[in-house]
């Protein structure tokens, strides 16, 4: 809309001003008539003339219904001041008089278009974001690519998100210096977070800090924009970066192409994704490409897009905790006259996204705007806090019920985690991050160790609220296909070849496990569940200490 609304400022402005210099030419133009000397003679015999006004080299003469006027050199002037009185008037005067007023339409439209369109702008600001690079849409045109203004300072909190790009950045940086090394870097990353949480500002930031072209394209639209096209889509824009390298490919929800081929077979998809691979084995990782990719179910992505040589760099994005939001409601806010404390904002909203709270904060201005009001104060996030929960926009966001559910159902699973010695950065009720085993062979125990974190916390919220939530189901679609390959990897232990019945029986016997160390520990999964309520995250340290305490 307020893009509308400023074009339409500019064609009004544009109208007017036509107007203005029309008028002012009508005024100025000389419309009176040329007469001869003998032809004033007969005017003033008839009495008609009710004006004389001298302004060389003109004498002009006006009756009541026209304009004349005469040479002055033509007339007496003494016979003809005789009979009226003869007004002089300087020309200059009639010119400046004229260039003033122009000046000052001028001046006067200048600031009306001005005031409008900045208005405009604010307006439009705050309703969309508080800064230009956040909101303007990538290219969706995937051959052209963007330059990316975003820079890691742009991107509040996720400093450990920041870290992993780093070395990719460096990458496309001095390419030079990896090639001769021959040292390969990873193809392809991998964006794995909910939704509005930044990762596409995430990945204009990267193209930013490395200054790399920006290839933008979201796979819904090459399964459904350029449907029977989407393989030759996908290969132009390959061939369109590697033309550009050191460049960046920016795939936003792959899930539309790499969804997993099981259930429904989608022939255009497919081929899409085949042509994806396809594109991504034939690239050398010295050819300064780096392919990024967006998604919010990593769960089902085919694990062919997974493999070594493809997206085999996984970063994740979760919801922001409370320093995060802090910072991040900082950035929002610091352009802004405010008067809130950020540290009480940040610790009441608990579950908001980073997008959402941008939403909070724009509306809070409005809010704040439409009031009249010099600053924004802590009524009006409290006015717009429900309307923006559950407003048009939907935004995730944790009711107490919610976040009493996550803090169990987390509580359980750093409990089990720090029992087993299965390494973690942080356990929260919004962002978790283990630490991904990164070495190619790990021990049957630590594979059970893991699967049993996994299973840990539908266990407590199960003791508990006697219930299951969708909260788990991520955990528990990871656990089941743990324990499939495990069954795989190393038999059941009986048998050497295993099949289904012994990755449910292996299943089964882990969660009953996992209970009864739950039952056991109770007291200690409850405390760690308190400091969760009131920490929101807990590291191992911490975890360590209260397990001590109390047992
Ligand atoms: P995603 O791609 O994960 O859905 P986006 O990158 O599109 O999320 O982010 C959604 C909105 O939130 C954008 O306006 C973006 O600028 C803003 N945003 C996301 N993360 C951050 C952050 N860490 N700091 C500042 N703004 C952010």
């Amino acid at each position: 809309m307020p893009d509308l609304r400023s074009k339409n400022v500019r064609i009004i402005a544009a109208l007017v001003l036509v107007l203005l210099i029309l008028g002012l030419f009508l005024i100025l133009r000389d419309s009176s008539r040329l007469i001869t000397a003998d032809q004033l003679d007969i005017l003033a015999q008839k009495k008609l003339i009710t004006r004389v006004v001298r302004e060389d080299p003109y004498l002009y003469v006006r009756t009541s219904r026209m304009l004349y006027r005469v040479p002055v050199d033509a007339v007496d002037l003494k016979k003809l001041g005789r009979e009226f009185p003869i007004e002089i008037r300087q020309k200059w005067n009639l010119i400046n008089l004229g260039l003033i007023l122009l000046l000052l339409m001028l001046v006067g439209l200048a600031v009306v278009i001005y005031y409008l369109s900045r208005r405009d702008r604010l307006e439009s600001t705050l309703r969309q974001g508080s800064k230009e690079t956040y909101t303007s849409a990538p290219s969706e045109e995937p051959l052209k690519p963007t330059r990316s203004k975003v820079r890691f300072d742009d991107v509040a909190g996720s400093e450990e998100v920041k870290e992993d790009l780093r070395e990719i950045i460096d990458f496309l940086r001095h390419p030079a210096r990896y090639k001769k090394f021959d040292i390969r870097l990873p193809k392809g990353v991998l964006l794995a977070g909910p939704p509005g949480v930044g990762k596409t500002l995430m990945a204009k930031a990267v193209a930013g800090e490395a200054k790399v072209p920006f290839f933008y394209q979201s796979g819904a639209n090459i399964v459904e924009i350029y449907v029977g096209m989407g393989p030759r889509r996908v290969h132009e824009l390959f061939q369109a970066a590697k033309k550009a390298a050191p460049a960046i490919i920016f795939i936003d929800e792959i899930d539309a192409v790499g969804r997993s081929r099981g259930s429904l077979r989608n022939e255009e998809r497919e081929a899409t994704l085949n042509q994806l691979l396809t594109e991504m084995d034939g690239f050398e990782s010295d050819s300064g490409v780096v392919v990024l990719a967006a998604t919010n179910r990593m769960e089902m992505l085919d694990p062919a897009l997974l493999r070594p040589g493809r997206f085999d760099r996984r970063v994740h994005l979760s919801l922001p905790d409370q320093q995060d939001r802090r910072a991040i409601l900082e950035l929002y806010l610091k352009r802004k006259a405010h008067n809130v404390d950020l540290e009480a904002l940040a610790r009441s909203t608990v579950g908001f996204s980073a997008a959402a709270l941008s939403t909070l904060v724009n509306e809070a201005a409005l809010h704040a705007l439409r009031r009249g009001k010099k600053v924004i104060d802590q009524e009006d996030f409290d006015a717009v806090r429900e309307t923006v929960i559950s407003g048009k926009r939907k935004i995730l966001s944790f009711s107490d019920e919610e976040r009493r559910i996550q803090a169990v159902y987390q509580s359980g699973k750093a409990l089990v985690a720090t029992w087993l010695d299965v390494p973690y950065e942080r356990i929260g009720i919004v962002t978790t991050r283990m630490r991904e085993a990164d070495r190619e062979i790990i021990s049957r125990s630590e594979m059970l160790a893991r699967i049993k974190v996994l299973l840990a916390g539908s266990a407590a919220v199960e003791m508990i609220f006697k219930e299951q939530y969708s909260n788990g189901a991520e955990d528990r679609a990871l656990a089941i296909s743990e324990v499939r390959r495990l069954v795989r990897e190393f038999g059941s232990g009986e048998r050497l070849v295993a099949g289904e019945e012994e990755a449910e029986r292996l299943l089964t016997e882990l969660y009953r496990e996992v209970r009864l160390m739950l039952e056991k520990l109770e007291e200690v999964r409850k405390t760690i569940e308190a400091w969760l309520l009131e920490h929101e995250n807990i590291g191992e340290e911490e975890a360590r200490r209260i397990l001590r305490d109390l047992f």
